[in-house]
């Protein structure tokens, strides 16, 4: 209830316009306008088996069965700036639309037929007083809100990892290793389970997260999303 209320509140502080190009929304219209959401880097890697994702994601103790990442998540072009936002300048509510927006499009594909709950990247509640939000769980709401699959708060962080920007990449790795756990493990059992995060760039939070899930719960389902995807360079 509060979250909505803050959420109007901040909805009326911001201007309706695109978030890309800055032109005024019409009626309809929601972060994106029409031209810019069709101009949207999708990747559609979902409609892929093995993709890129899987690809990332191949040290998972079990095979990842589906993977989805809404749009290639560029440096330049504007649609990284969304995530930016919404992750550092206090507007969660862009991560639900997009969420409701990519859920949308994934749904005619069968993307969450037969998953159960939805997890979202946790962070550490250090960060949590810090930012206010957990970006990720907005996603995870919009998604929900679309295909009526429950959100799940079972994968928590259990200590803080260090600032990740300067590290290389197997550092980031090791670094972001054993920060996840996993609570009432019992309700996941055979579940098949949603792991949702911002953006995917290495994989290895994605990773962390699903080998906690899997070491806590043997007999799950793993697929994820994102809504960016990073180029791995
Ligand atoms: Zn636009």
């Amino acid at each position: 209830m509060m979250k909505r209320i803050v959420d109007s509140l901040l909805d009326l502080i911001y201007p309706r316009v695109c978030e890309v190009c800055g032109r005024s929304l019409l009626r309809g219209e929601e972060v994106l306008c029409l031209h810019c959401a069709f101009d949207l880097p999708r990747t559609n890697v979902h409609n892929d088996p093995f993709n890129t994702i899987h690809r990332r994601l191949a040290t998972v103790s079990v095979p990842v069965e589906r993977a989805a990442g809404y749009f290639h998540y560029y440096r330049e072009g504007g649609y990284n700036d969304i995530i930016h936002r919404a992750k550092y300048q206090g507007r969660p509510s862009l991560m639900r639309a997009m969420g409701e927006r990519f859920a949308r499009e994934l749904e005619s594909d069968g993307f969450f037929d037969d998953i159960d709950i939805i997890l979202p990247v946790p962070i550490h509640w250090m960060k949590m007083i810090r930012r206010g939000y957990n970006q990720s769980a907005y996603l995870a709401d919009g998604i929900s809100n679309v295909t009526g699959i429950p959100v799940g708060d079972n994968l928590r962080a259990v200590r803080g990892h260090s600032t990740q920007t300067s590290r290389s990449d197997f550092s980031r790795w090791l670094n972001a290793r054993s920060v996840y756990c996993v609570r009432d493990s019992a309700k996941l059992a055979g579940r098949h389970i949603l792991v949702v995060d911002d953006v995917i760039t290495t994989g290895a939070t994605m990773i962390a997260c699903c080998n906690a899930i899997i070491s806590a719960v043997p007999t799950v389902r793993l697929s994820v999303l994102s809504l960016g995807v990073a180029h791995m360079s």
